[in-house]
């Protein structure tokens, strides 16, 4: 029986199969590698390059393995890009993931973890957020994932298909030693822009907005490492395995970083000054993003190892050191 991983060669998919192998399960990758990279794919796991939205593809999948639970992350997740693109979105995230769906119905199988987002809950109504708060997504982006979220509790209701939704703020980081990380082309990331600077491949960092109703002016998030995140699939996963009910978790550290303390920290970590510019504020950016995940550690029994920001860039800093160029030789 094997765990099938969607998105699998993705940044976060990555790490997951990672620490699934780590745990000697059974892993199979399905990836139409638009985003992800092969070479983040261990060697050993078997990795079937195909879209969600292709039926045969997905057939072949199915019909070769023995699948026991999806675990899936295959989906367009640019904000910005999906005001100005939303049917793309749309395509992608919703169609491709009830594509999914149809082959779980039809193979039988019951069991799914599924990528979810902050950006299901909009401009939050209080900070720390709770999993029972408003969900008013402010784009595209959020809106499919909240889409696929509703798909999934009426595919329980009818089907008996037990899902997890893990809703993840920002993730960051890269595995312990070095060998996956993050690598997107082009890059719109916080931590890894500042990492590109810290090694001489971009001049400064334009801060997004410096008069935002935060401590320093600037926007204040929630960044949990990758490692972390992987391992609290791994445990939604075992929940639902021993019969436990459809479920919504947010994922994050429950402490929240201004982008001006973001760069600092990234000082200290590398040794490197950092020139920065302030630029305008970006479309569509909530001022404060801060988890509560008190239901994930309470129900999951899920404890993020990374509790210090300056642990997480760290783990980025060796990556992006070893892999100046990313996956590209
Ligand atoms: N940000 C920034 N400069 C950059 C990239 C990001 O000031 O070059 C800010 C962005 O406006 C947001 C925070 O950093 O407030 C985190 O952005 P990121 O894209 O990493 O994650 P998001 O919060 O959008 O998921």
């Amino acid at each position: 029986m094997a765990i099938l991983v969607c998105g699998g060669a993705g940044y976060i998919g990555s790490h997951t199969v990672a620490r699934l192998i780590e745990k000697g399960k059974d892993v199979i990758v399905f990836d139409n590698l638009q985003k992800g990279h092969k070479e983040a794919v261990p060697e050993g796991v078997a990795l079937y390059v195909g879209d969600l939205r292709d039926p045969e593809a997905l057939d072949k999948v199915f019909g070769e393995n023995d699948i026991e639970a999806i675990i899936d992350f295959a989906a367009d997740s640019l904000v910005g890009e999906s005001v100005g693109e939303p049917l793309k979105y749309y395509h992608n995230n919703v169609y491709g993931t009830m594509c999914l769906l149809e082959k779980m119905k039809a193979y039988d199988v019951k069991f799914i973890v599924f990528s979810s987002t902050a950006a299901t809950y909009g401009e939050p109504e209080r900070i720390p957020i709770v999993e029972t708060d408003r969900t008013m997504p402010t784009n595209p982006y959020g809106e499919t994932k909240l889409s696929v979220e509703k798909m999934l509790k009426w595919s329980d209701q009818a089907y008996g298909m037990k899902y997890t939704a893990l809703r993840y703020f920002n993730a960051a980081g890269a595995h312990a030693d070095g060998h996956i990380g993050e690598d997107h082309a082009p890059e719109s990331h916080l931590i890894p822009i500042i990492l590109q600077v810290a090694l001489g491949q971009r001049e400064k960092i334009s801060i997004f907005g410096s008069d935002y109703p935060t401590k320093d002016g600037t926007c204040v998030r929630d960044y949990i490492h990758v490692t972390d995140l992987a391992d609290a699939h791994i445990l939604a996963l075992e929940r639902l395995q021993k019969g436990g009910d459809s479920a919504v978790f947010n994922l994050g550290n429950g402490t929240g970083f201004s982008v001006k303390e973001v760069i600092e920290v990234t000082r200290t970590v590398t040794g490197h000054p950092i020139p920065v510019e302030e630029a305008p504020r970006r479309a569509g950016d909530p001022a404060t993003l801060i988890a509560s995940s008190d239901k994930a550690m309470k129900e999951l029994n899920w404890k993020p190892a990374y509790n210090g920001l300056e642990q997480i860039i760290a783990s980025a800093w060796k990556w992006h050191e070893s892999h100046p160029n990313g996956y590209a030789k």
